[in-house]
């Protein structure tokens, strides 16, 4: 059996991917594979309906959102947000807490103004920027809650005066949130709701049509919220597959039980790098993700053996991203707590025939 540890695409429970490629080859009996299906069949209206409904009840969404199923990724999300959110002549405020974080202030940058409040790019992003102020006047802030690359992540959710705008695309439905506080979230299924091409919005309905600017439509919120994201086809399949995998959440007890075993998970994940002298975490400790969690090695030339072993080990994806190095083991909602103890066992066999 694999481990996988994979930032993204990422695993998803062994159930889901059992019904998935059943629906393929016959879907709900029908004699037709959900790939050849209509999207404006009866079949999959209930599929684009009880995803909805799924979101709405795990995330507790209030009534006054829209729950948007797009494509073109998290990315897309950099340049539709200031398009929609940002007027003519106005500035936004963003946190400068990794690449996505500035890459989604680059692009705003090419529709208005854009303001860093802070930024954590002097130590390579290993924490979060707690003491910034929001202009008054800026038309949303926008900030990223787990940084995917650096292994940080902001639990408590900024206090601002102004519309509030997070990425969640590495942690959405891990961990509890009141969707009130925010006016739109965003977030590639790929990281824990499903597989690629689906991406994730929730927005307030008050906050259409806000930057007063002429859109071109596949790029208009209101638009999708409109045609009940059947504006043009949607993605089907990512949507029937994250429809499987909100099912199983569900069926686990939801997002708070999901948070717990995340963080027993993280905990035995971070006890061993701190306890193991092989091994190091790389951000500061209060802000660690429990999603993504980067560590390197004491001695960086003993790095591509324990990779050797862990490959041997079965466990896969570890390989920390070039910007940081080392071994980023990302532990999403279906990695089992057993798959974390087979990289803590591999940890200190590395040990035992090291010291
Ligand atoms: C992966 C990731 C992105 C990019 O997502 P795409 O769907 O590939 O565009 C953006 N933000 C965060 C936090 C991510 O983890």
């Amino acid at each position: 059996m694999k481990h996988n540890f994979g930032a993204g695409p990422c695993i998803l429970p062994k159930e889901v991917f059992q019904e998935a490629a059943q629906a393929v080859l016959d879907f709900n009996n029908s004699g037709l594979s959900i790939l050849e299906i209509s999207h404006r069949s009866k079949d999959f209206e209930e599929v684009i309906a009880e995803t909805e409904s799924l979101v709405r009840e795990l995330l507790h969404v209030p009534a006054d959102y829209s729950i948007l199923f797009l494509q073109g990724g998290a990315s897309q999300q950099f340049a539709m947000v200031p398009m929609n959110l940002l007027p003519e002549g106005a500035k936004a405020a963003y946190l400068d807490t990794g690449v996505w974080a500035s890459k989604a202030a680059k692009e705003a940058k090419k529709v208005g103004q854009v303001e860093i409040v802070a930024s954590s790019s002097d130590k390579n992003y290993n924490y979060i920027p707690k003491v910034y102020n929001v202009p008054a006047d800026a038309a949303y802030f926008h900030y990223t809650s787990n940084n995917t690359i650096y292994g940080t992540e902001i639990f408590e959710t900024p206090k601002v005066n102004v519309p509030l705008v997070a990425d969640m695309s590495s942690d959405i439905l891990s961990r509890e949130i009141n969707v009130a506080d925010f006016d739109l979230i965003y977030a590639g299924a790929q990281k824990n709701m499903g597989p690629a091409g689906l991406t994730l919005v929730i927005v307030k309905n008050s906050l259409f049509g806000k930057s007063g600017r002429t859109l071109p439509t596949i790029f208009d919120y209101k638009a999708h919220a409109d045609a009940g994201s059947m504006y043009n086809t949607p993605p089907v399949y990512s949507i029937y597959v994250s429809m499987l995998n909100l099912r199983w959440l569900k069926n686990k007890g939801g997002v708070s039980v999901i948070e717990q075993e995340n963080i027993i998970k993280a905990r035995t994940l971070y006890d061993e790098i701190d306890r193991n002298p092989f091994f190091k975490g790389t951000t500061v400790e209060e802000d660690r993700s429990r999603m993504n969690i980067t560590f390197v090695m004491d001695t960086p030339e003993q790095e591509a053996a324990f990779l050797a072993l862990a490959k041997e080990r079965n466990l896969i994806g570890i390989k920390g991203h070039r910007s940081v190095g080392g071994f980023r083991a990302s532990v999403y909602n279906a990695l089992t707590l057993s798959s974390v103890n087979a990289l803590v066992d591999a940890m200190k066999e590395f040990e035992e025939k090291n010291k």
